[in-house]
């Protein structure tokens, strides 16, 4: 019996999969719709043919990635780090800091990610409710990591699934009253104005990290990193896994930042597009949206059978119950022929 030998808190762990689909209308993973440009595009191909090393280990420290991070944030090298998403790097995190039995604060509803993290690395979430329109409670926030000694606070802005933000006063103010790490994701911060970057040097407890999964469109190469006080920084090394990032996603990502420009024009025009769908949502009759900031839009509805509906119609978006009468979707804004398609596939199905 393999199951008696598994960690406790573990039997009644779910492993994590999702359906892998392709040439639909995927707005479920609040994914880029679009691919690499084409100046990235030819220096991959121009890099294949003259340098290719791929029978090498990548750079362990991922210095040319890291270099052209520092320079983007007007920060120094030693204040950022890489990982294989900044999924792994929440992990690296919680190996660093949490014994057996600590606590770790998060919002809730949140990315489901953090606690599953926490239980793995033997702490325990403690999940603090958003209020009822999803605005921290900034103050619950400061008691309870006082209340439970937290070991780490997990803040996501813009929140997933939620799409609102934490103002950089409310931050501040949480990590004025905060003694602990204080890791602030902001997985969707190049679809909003505020960063808490700038910061770091002001506020040596919170660590940020970003992804190339969402505005940069590369999910399928898996590339996160923290920016955050030396000091943070080098504890996160301690835990990272040598030679964690593969050369081909170091190179790429790296040649997405020179490219700025053309990237920076495609978040224009999803945030453009994201206002379409929002206005476009908030005309519709039994729909509650709530404003988003990020890449995605979360509405609450009690047609339960809307998101099999699209479904048939080949659309795919993600669903959270949320009690017996209402469920919540989360949708990711796409290309303004996607958009187009699913908003007449709603007024359709709603009809
Ligand atoms: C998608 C997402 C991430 C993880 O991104 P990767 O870099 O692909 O691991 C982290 N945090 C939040 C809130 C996300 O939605």
């Amino acid at each position: 019996m393999i199951k008696n030998y598994i960690r406790k808190e573990l039997r009644d762990f779910k492993p994590y999969h999702a359906d892998f689909i392709q040439q639909k209308i995927k707005l479920d993973a609040n994914e880029s719709p679009f691919t690499l440009s084409e100046n990235v595009k030819k220096k991959l191909i121009e890099w294949i043919e003259n340098e290719e090393n791929i029978n090498r280990y990548p750079d362990t420290d991922s210095t040319e990635l890291r270099k052209t991070l520092a320079s983007f944030w007007n920060v120094s090298i030693d204040n950022v780090i890489c990982g294989v998403g900044s999924d792994q790097l929440i992990d690296c995190m919680m190996k660093v800091f949490i014994e057996p039995g600590d606590k770790v604060v998060m919002p809730t509803p949140s990315f489901s990610m953090y606690s599953s993290t926490v239980v793995l690395n033997h702490g325990v979430p403690i999940q603090v409710e958003l209020n009822s329109d999803y605005s921290y409670p900034i103050e619950n926030i400061i008691k309870s990591c006082k209340e439970n000694n937290a070991k780490i606070l997990i803040l996501c802005t813009p929140n997933n699934p939620t799409g609102n933000v934490l103002f950089e006063e409310e931050i501040k103010k949480i990590a004025e009253n905060v003694k602990c790490p204080i890791l602030i994701d902001e997985a969707y911060g190049e679809f909003t104005s505020s960063t808490m970057i700038p910061f770091i040097k002001e506020y040596p407890n919170i660590v940020v990290f970003r992804t190339f999964s969402k505005a940069y469109g590369l999910a399928g190469l898996r590339v996160g990193y923290g920016v955050g006080n030396k000091e943070i920084i080098d504890a996160i090394y301690l835990t990272k896994p040598p030679y964690n990032l593969n050369t081909i996603s170091q190179k790429i990502a790296t040649w997405v930042l020179q490219d700025y420009k053309i990237y920076k024009d495609r978040i224009s025009y999803l945030k453009k597009e994201r206002e379409y769908l929002l206005e476009e949502l908030k005309s519709l009759p039994n729909i509650k949206v709530f404003n988003s900031e990020a890449n995605f839009i979360l509405i609450e509805t009690n047609k339960l059978n809307l998101v099999k509906k699209l479904e048939e119609k080949e659309i795919f978006v993600r669903s959270f119950p949320k009690n017996s009468k209402t469920i919540l979707i989360r949708i990711t804004v796409g290309t303004k022929e996607q958009n187009k398609i699913l908003i007449n596939a709603i007024k359709e199905i709603l009809k």
